[in-house]
């Protein structure tokens, strides 16, 4: 005998899982619900909250494309859950030139569905309930909710945009507790575009010697340079650390929609093996990552690298980087530091011009006001709501165009 169908007030609710509570991502949050909504009703959205340059006509290599293509055939079965060995040994030969990177080999190498998996598993992998991780403020948001959901916990270390953005060393110092396990570093930076100093970076490998920690270096964007910005691995100044260096190819690239990133281990690991066996069986579990884009990685990463063409003198990315940067300067009450490498900006809002109490608020205003759709910086862990992030990714006409319409439209904003 079946039971009788249920009405839908029936049927008892279906919370989410209460871990889910302070994981936040608001690069996809409501202000992005009410932008998809508005597009659904027809209007053209500006949309200015993710680093995705295909959708801004910024296209891949084609022989990335080529070797998808060729390697299709291949590429239907499962492959080894850390990543095909042509594409991790790519990976290895990378690191080789670069100057100082300690040794490493492809057993060292997971490749993963973009960074962002990657991410999260090592938080999985690597997190009790409680433990500590050091995230940059403002961050790229990911770190922070993957070490919440892992079940973390997220401190973060201010970076002091009257340096440069340039992470505070004395506030890293003092946010060191028992439970630190490890230190986030994003460089270049998302969202502030700073590239860190050598002396900088060599203070935070100092406090991550001292205190032992697993250092994690985000490095997505260190092919993304202007001017004469040198980028600096971490890695080559701690070879006596455990360090996992994290990219991928959805910035230089350009192809963040095949989602393919890796991330290597360098230092010593034998006080690590325990943690090290977690990452080998959460990549074990999800099988393996999206396989037909990592045929596209060897190419990727050999010869020569077309993401230089973009940021050199008359380089689509370096001449959007200037727009974005002047234009933002010009409009009264708002300042914004040179971001040096990366895909962004992130102005600051003088509290005496604009006074922003709420700056989620502001995002939804600016949405249905101009059709741009920005991220508010405190959605990137900023503590105050005086910042937001452009992203420069729209061609130099339309970025200038934007941001005229952004100070317009703040002449008469209030709150
Ligand atoms: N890390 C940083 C600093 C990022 O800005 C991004 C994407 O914007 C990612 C990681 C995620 O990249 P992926 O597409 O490889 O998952």
């Amino acid at each position: 005998m079946s039971t009788a169908p249920k009405r839908p007030s029936e049927l008892r609710r279906l919370e989410q899982a209460t871990k889910l509570q302070n994981v936040l991502y608001e690069i996809r949050g409501p202000v992005n619900a009410e932008a998809e909504r508005m597009e659904a009703e027809g209007h053209r959205i500006l949309k200015l909250n993710t680093g995705n340059p295909a959708a801004f006509g910024f296209e891949p290599p084609d022989t990335i494309v080529q070797d998808m293509i060729s390697g299709l055939p291949a590429a239907a079965g499962y492959a080894q859950s850390k990543g095909i060995p042509s594409a991790r040994r790519a990976v290895v030969a990378r690191y080789e030139l670069v100057p100082g990177f300690p040794g490493f080999d492809i057993d060292d190498v997971y490749l993963g569905n973009g960074v962002s998996e990657l991410i999260t598993m090592t938080t999985q992998a690597l997190l009790n309930e409680g433990d500590e991780v050091l995230i940059p403020a403002p961050d790229y948001p990911l770190w922070t909710a993957a070490t919440t959901l892992a079940g973390g916990k997220a401190v973060h270390y201010l970076c002091d945009e009257e340096d440069d953005w340039q992470p505070s060393i004395e506030d890293i110092e003092s946010k060191i507790t028992e439970r630190t396990k490890a230190i986030v570093v994003i460089n270049p930076n998302n969202p502030t575009g700073a590239v860190y100093t050598r002396e900088v970076l060599q203070k935070i490998v100092d406090i991550a010697r001292e205190h032992s920690l697993l250092v994690l270096a985000d490095e997505i964007y260190d092919k993304i340079l202007y001017d004469d910005a040198v980028h600096i691995n971490l890695a080559s100044l701690c070879p006596d650390l455990l360090c996992i260096t994290f990219n991928g190819l959805s910035k230089a690239y350009r192809c963040a929609g095949y989602r393919s990133g890796w991330m290597v281990l360098t230092g010593p690991k034998g006080h690590a093996e325990s943690f090290i066996e977690g990452l080998n069986l959460l990549a074990s579990t999800r099988l393996c990552a999206n396989v037909p884009a990592q045929y596209g990685i060897q190419v990727a990463l050999s010869g020569r690298q077309s993401i230089d063409d973009l940021v050199l003198p008359g380089g689509r990315l370096l001449e959007q980087r200037n727009v974005a940067y002047e234009k933002l300067n010009e409009i009264p009450g708002v300042s914004c530091v040179k971001p040096m490498g990366a895909l962004y900006a992130f102005p600051r809002l003088d509290p005496n011009v604009h006074e922003i109490h709420d700056d989620e608020q502001f995002m939804f205003d600016l949405l249905r006001s101009e059709k741009i759709h920005l991220v508010q910086g405190t959605g990137m862990n900023w503590p105050a709501p005086d910042h937001f992030r452009v992203v420069t990714l729209p061609w130099a006409r339309d970025l200038s165009a934007a941001i005229e319409r952004l100070g317009n439209f703040l002449a008469s904003y209030k709150q």
